[in-house]
């Protein structure tokens, strides 16, 4: 396969870490990657999570990482509503990704735009009801990300996509959804890096938002058969262009590409 590797688009969760691990190796593969100079971001499904506390919490665990390198989809979905410029918006968001969001525009009762996150201290009946008579009201509907369960954390849960598209049936309004598999949050990622698409690798457990989101925006992608990967979901998707078992061997990989240069 031609071309050389300029940057690297890792996920977190099933990557770096899972259920509150460090996978093996994660710490002294990305020490290996900054040794060659590679323009390096973290992209996360993750709404929970701020840029920042993302950021905090892998240098608790042991990586090397700056907030400038992380992009979570909280933050993806609060750049995606500012590039809209709303008159206002309704919030269903707990946790850190909060802090991504300025809350001058917040409308409790009729809002443009319903931005959906992971809500899990109030999707209740009485906010959910609150939230669907937005929709019938006319608001737009933002999912943050749009898968349906989650394990990073460890016993499996309901995940953001859920919540929304119990929205979208309940209400009949579409939602626009911004983390992976979608391109948006792909094309913020490139463009944050200054690399085309043929200069990245990116590397994921999760074939249907990792893989197939790269290869939408014609990123090479490298599956990790780790963390929340599922053969299943290979079937109906074109083969990523590598598969490894180890986070490790993604090194050998980028060398054998052509990565930037080894300082020492
Ligand atoms: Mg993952």
């Amino acid at each position: 396969m031609a071309g050389s590797v300029k940057g690297v688009i890792l996920d977190v969760d099933g990557v770096l870490v899972y259920q509150g691990r460090v996978m093996d190796g994660a710490i002294e593969t990305i020490e290996a990657l900054r040794k060659r100079e590679l323009i390096l971001r973290f992209l996360t499904n993750s709404t929970l999570k701020s840029r920042r506390s993302c950021a905090q919490k892998l240098q608790r665990q042991g990586f090397d990482i700056d907030p400038g390198e992380v992009i979570t989809a909280s933050y993806a979905t609060a750049v995606y509503l500012e590039s809209l410029q709303p008159l206002s918006y309704w919030l269903m968001l707990d946790g850190e990704g909060r802090d991504e969001f300025p809350d001058a525009t917040l409308d409790a009762e009729n809002p443009e735009y319903l931005v959906v996150g992971d809500n899990r201290s109030s999707f209740d009946f009485e906010h959910l009801n609150q939230a669907v008579r937005m929709l019938l009201c006319g608001a737009k509907l933002i999912g943050m990300q749009p898968e349906q369960l989650d394990s990073s954390m460890g016993a499996t849960e309901l995940n953001v996509g859920a919540w929304v598209g119990m929205l979208e049936r309940a209400s009949g309004v579409p939602a626009t959804y911004v983390g992976k598999p979608n391109r948006y949050v792909f094309d913020l990622t490139l463009q944050s890096m200054d690399l085309r698409p043929n200069d990245v690798l990116m590397v994921g457990d999760r074939p249907s938002t990792d893989v197939t989101g790269a290869q939408a925006t014609a990123i090479r992608s490298v599956l990790l058969r780790t963390g929340e990967y599922d053969k299943g979901e290979m079937s109906g998707i074109p083969p990523p262009d590598f598969v490894v078992d180890s986070i490790q061997e993604i090194v050998d990989i980028i060398d054998a590409l052509g990565g930037q240069m080894i300082l020492f």
